[in-house]
């Protein structure tokens, strides 16, 4: 069973880990709320989780452009 760290925008597949070499403290999964794991962490029918973050490249871009979505909105 394994962690997957996947870009909740773009979907690339940023990291995998293996369950038993990690534990979820050492994670920090158990510093996040309940609403934040259900946010952020997917678990599916194998037992493999999912974690889903922003990737550096999706960051730079949120960054760069905060209003475009604003823009969006005003031009329709
Ligand atoms: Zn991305």
């Amino acid at each position: 069973m394994a962690i997957y760290y996947q870009c909740k925008h773009c979907q690339s597949r940023l990291g995998m880990l293996e369950k038993k070499d990690v534990t979820e403290q050492e994670l920090g999964f158990d510093r996040l709320t309940q609403e934040e794991r259900q946010d952020i962490i997917f678990n599916d029918l194998y037992g493999d989780t999912y974690v889903h973050i922003t990737c550096e490249s999706c960051q730079e871009t949120l960054d760069r452009y905060p209003e475009r979505n604003a823009w969006s909105y005003l031009i329709q």
